[in-house]
């Protein structure tokens, strides 16, 4: 098969390639496994309309067709899909938040994101591990110094499902994080600002940037229902 012509043939391709995308066609046989996931588009060798794994796990093809249909309908502040924007990562920390509901802990998640890349995820530990310190945030940080290789993480972005704790918030300060996205607010123990801002407190030598009520509802519903559950328990 001629892989340059299948990919001249496509109008989506035509246009990636026009806006200066290198989707080039090295060889690869369509249907190979695109290798170029999470790399970005220079990194992307498979051309996105020929590759039949492209359209799932090709980061690349998304995050061009995306900028292309961004660029050319009629909506373009609302994208198909956006895997950089804080919604996504929330999801996933979400995710996190119901395997830690699955293993009957306080459903909290945590990612850390890094270039655009997750670091670090981890779910609330406190009953498994019989460790008052194993919040979701604190596992997260432990495991992003590890992927880093450094305690400082001020390049990183810690995405969490309910505002952190004092505990929290501290280590989160401690690691320099740069900034924070929280889902659920907690009005009588929040440290980002609801009962208390470490984050930002002034006499502190480090103050992350903060943005809360991303995917509040989802959060918000997650824990209510593990409470509740929790109650009607006895
Ligand atoms: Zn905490």
């Amino acid at each position: 098969m001629d892989f340059g012509r299948s990919v001249a043939a496509r109008p989506y391709a035509v246009g990636i390639q026009a806006k200066g995308l290198p989707h080039t066609s090295p060889g690869q046989p369509p249907g190979s496994a695109c290798d170029c996931i999470g790399r970005g588009p220079a990194a992307c060798f498979v051309s996105p309309m020929s590759c039949p794994f492209s359209a799932r796990h090709c980061l690349s093809y998304r995050l061009a067709l995306q900028g292309l249909l961004n660029r050319h309908m009629s909506a373009p502040d609302e994208p198909i899909i956006d895997l950089q924007s804080d919604h996504y990562f929330m999801g996933e920390a979400l995710r996190q938040a119901a395997k830690a509901y699955a293993a009957e802990e306080v459903p909290v998640g945590a990612v850390i994101v890094r270039d655009g890349r997750i670091i670090a995820r981890s779910y609330n530990q406190v009953e498994l591990l019989k460790d008052a310190t194993a919040h979701a945030e604190m596992l997260a940080l432990t495991q992003a110094e590890e992927a880093v290789g450094d305690w400082r993480l001020n390049d990183c972005t810690l995405y969490v499902s309910k505002e952190p704790c004092p505990m929290c918030a501290g280590a989160i300060v401690h690691v320099r994080l740069a900034r924070v996205v929280f889902g659920a607010s907690d009005l009588k123990a929040g440290a980002a600002g609801s009962a208390l801002n470490l984050l930002q407190f002034p006499s502190l030598n480090h103050r992350c940037e903060i943005t809360g009520g991303v995917r509040e509802q989802e959060s918000r519903s997650l824990l209510q229902r593990f409470f509740s559950e929790q109650r009607s328990r006895g």
